[in-house]
């Protein structure tokens, strides 16, 4: 089976490691790039690297993100030196930073750069794909104003709440002939569980996406990334509430029903599944937490069963 997955950072990464272990082959991985930035001059791609870090088993298994065994030694000094420490680069992760900007400004494609990463990694070179190779970026609208994904996910530490969310370029921008083909061919169309607002909506909002999406032939499921009334991490549920959505799964088939055929949602949130068929999805029920690599693997296996 063909499988193609829209994913963003740790959420996302954690099913994408689970679909990974299920079958290797087949399978193409859609990355949201709405969070990249530039910083010190390096290109950072916080979701590819997550993306990448937890298939080749490099991340942190604690924080999901960043590499294991990492040191701060140049994110100390930088502090002493008064240099922007606001985001903080561990020692093995810069390399990651360097080499990518190195590739960037000998003008190869974000692409190409990921498909050199991931040979290195010992990844297949086809699995990652960047939703595009142009600059979308994710801007929130918060009460004193815009500002961009970096300053209200990291220095403000998502403590504001969001009262709009753009993705700047992304009507312009359409996503890779690569991302495209992987979409035709798929057989199953997965969205993982990450945040919709920063993660999912910037892929789906990509030029000519609404148009290719109805031609798509695969069946597509989503899992949510909400249980009960609680997003595992992040500021979803804030973002749900401040954007007039209900705060729960309920809240997702809203915000994702023209695209899915199916929300899988965990076991015990059962009672919303009237509420989710009326809005014409089908309902999966199932542990939707990933603790372990067998979580992991065990709802893969669902998101191609159901
Ligand atoms: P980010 O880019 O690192 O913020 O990651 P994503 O957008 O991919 O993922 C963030 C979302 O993942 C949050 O809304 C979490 O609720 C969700 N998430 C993280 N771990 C899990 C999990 O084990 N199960 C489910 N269902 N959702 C998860
Ligand atoms: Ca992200």
């Amino acid at each position: 089976m063909q499988v193609a997955v829209l994913a963003g950072g740790v959420g996302g990464a954690r099913l994408c490691h689970g679909l990974y272990r299920l079958q290797p082959e087949g399978l193409s991985l859609v990355v949201n790039t709405g969070d990249d930035f530039r910083l010190h001059g390096l290109a950072i791609s916080p979701d590819l690297d997550t993306v990448l870090y937890t298939l080749a088993e490099w991340a942190n298994p604690v924080q999901g993100w960043g590499l294991r065994d990492e040191t701060w030694n140049c994110a100390q000094q930088l502090t002493q030196l008064g240099g922007e420490s606001w985001f903080r680069l561990g020692d093995r992760d810069l390399a990651t930073h360097l080499f990518r900007t190195h590739q960037l400004d000998q003008g190869l494609s974000l692409t190409r750069v990921m498909q050199q990463l991931a040979a290195r990694a010992g990844l297949p070179t086809d699995l990652l794909w960047p939703m595009c190779d142009g600059q979308v970026r994710t801007k929130l609208r918060l009460s004193e104003g815009w500002v961009d994904f970096q300053d209200y996910f990291v220095k403000r530490q998502h403590t504001d709440r969001v009262l709009q969310c753009r993705y700047e370029g992304a009507d312009q921008i359409p996503p890779t002939e690569g991302v495209v083909t992987a979409l035709l061919a798929a057989d199953r169309i997965v969205l993982a569980p990450s945040n919709p607002y920063l993660s999912l909506l910037p892929i789906l909002s990509l030029q000519g996406m609404a148009a290719l999406w109805p031609q798509l032939r695969a069946r597509k499921v989503a899992v949510s990334p909400m249980i009960g009334t609680r997003a595992v991490k992040g500021p979803l549920a804030s973002l749900l509430d401040s954007l007039g959505h209900p705060v729960s799964s309920l809240g997702i088939a809203q915000l994702l029903r023209d695209w899915i055929d199916v929300l899988i949602i965990d076991s015990g949130d059962t009672h919303l599944q009237p509420q989710i068929e009326a809005l014409g999805l089908q309902v999966g029920l199932t542990p939707t937490l990933m603790k372990d690599t067998e979580d992991r693997e065990r709802l893969a296996r669902v998101t191609l069963d159901v």
